[in-house]
């Protein structure tokens, strides 16, 4: 006596079979063990019933009256191409051997049917067809939970193949957006190869990246030969660090940037041709003492914005200490930057401030190759140095630092 699956239980079953004995037997065996057991004494009853009712497996005789057993599988197989079928068969059938097995049949049992013989065949069938269906909800469960996520999900398998992604990540990247998919391929890949994780140890890695105007922060996973993306949109959250950050390398009262700024843009300086244009106000504190320190202030707004309208993009305007500016500008020859100084210094003189009048500055221009920070710290030390010569040499006027 062999132990029956209780997945069978929860299977339906078709007998097909012209032997009435034959069939009376094995239908009630097969009653106790299935969920429902449909019987027909050949290939046309069977194949109606197969038509009427949810069959999960067939077992069938293949000679019978009206149509036999291949026949009819070949009707069911039209209907449905993955049911599971049994074929009973007797001695001298070999010669529906080929037919039956471009059908695709999972088992044939020899007649006289042995009863442990066919109920363990029915048993792995029935673990399988389970096992299957199980599978096919835990697929369809992952889907959705995936789809429910906020967080942006891909997953690839291990040739970086995807195989899934959620909602979040087609809103996110376009559906057809291949570029996009290749381009977070390769970075997922690149980063997995450059940390070698493998399976074993699970660890998640952190990388940001940006595509289609956003910023994203990809956490990647590797579980068994799969590989889990998260993909969380930062955008909003980068654009407010990036305020942030700039407001505070500006200068309030100003709107120029602070000293702050070189620290930030030092490394992008490396290797390159830099001028410096550094301006003082002369006599500020005069100013400031004979028309009060509002004034002053007026005084250093107006010039700010009128220098930031008179330089180009990429030119950095920086408040370096209380009536003290820097112009940093690349890529100019020095007698381009003292030009530069020179229109700088002909529209502050055109600014009138009410009360005030008319005010100056000095400039003193230098210029060098920014190969250490020494080197930018060298140039400045030149262009102060310059500064000082204008202002010994009667204010209001450029002097340039020569090598
Ligand atoms: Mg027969």
């Amino acid at each position: 006596m062999i132990m029956v699956s209780k997945n069978l239980k929860k299977l339906n079953l078709l007998y097909v079979e012209d032997d009435e004995t034959v069939n009376m037997i094995f239908s009630s065996i097969f009653k106790k063990y299935a969920k429902n057991i449909y019987s027909a004494f050949n290939g046309e009853e069977g194949l109606e019933l197969f038509k009427n009712n949810h069959i999960d497996i067939v077992i069938s005789d293949i000679q019978m009256p009206k149509m036999n057993g291949i026949e009819m599988a070949k009707e069911i197989r039209k209907i449905n191409d993955t049911t599971s079928i049994i074929f009973t068969t007797a001695f001298g059938d070999s010669e529906y051997l080929k037919e039956a097995i471009e059908i695709g049949v999972d088992a044939y049992i020899l007649k006289p049917i042995d009863k442990d013989k066919i109920l363990k065949k029915l048993n792995k069938i029935a673990d399988n067809l389970v096992l299957k269906e199980e599978l096919e909800k835990y697929t369809k469960l992952m889907k959705i939970v995936f789809d429910y996520q906020t967080d942006g999900l891909i997953l690839l398998d291990k040739e970086y193949n995807i195989i899934l992604y959620n909602k979040t990540i087609k809103n996110l990247i376009k559906k057809d957006d291949k570029t996009v998919f290749d381009f977070i391929k390769s970075e997922v890949s690149k980063e997995l190869k450059e940390k070698s994780i493998n399976a074993e140890n699970e660890r998640v890695e952190s990388i940001s990246v940006s595509f289609n105007n956003r910023f994203c922060e990809l956490k990647i996973r590797k579980i068994y030969d799969f590989i889990l993306v998260n993909c969380i949109d930062i955008t909003h959250f980068k654009e407010k660090i990036d305020e942030i950050e700039d407001k505070s390398l500006k200068d309030e009262l100003t709107g120029a940037y602070n000293r702050k700024k070189i620290d930030k843009i030092i490394d992008d300086l490396k290797d390159k041709n830099i001028c410096l244009i550094m301006l003082d106000i002369d006599n500020f504190k005069k100013i400031n003492d004979t028309y009060g320190h509002l004034k002053g202030d007026e005084v250093l707004k107006s010039l700010s914005t009128n220098i930031q309208n008179n330089l180009r993009e990429n030119d950095i305007f920086m408040r370096w200490g209380g009536e003290e500016f820097i112009v940093l500008i690349q890529d100019l020859e020095i007698k381009k930057a003292k030009e530069v100084a020179e229109k700088l210094r002909e529209v502050i003189n055109s600014i009138e401030i009410e009360e005030v009048g008319h005010f100056s500055c000095s400039f003193g221009v230098a210029c060098g190759l920014v190969e250490s920070e020494f080197d930018f710290d060298k140039i400045l030390k030149q262009s102060d140095d310059a500064l000082y010569l204008a202002k010994n040499n009667g204010k209001n006027r450029v002097e340039t630092h020569w090598k």
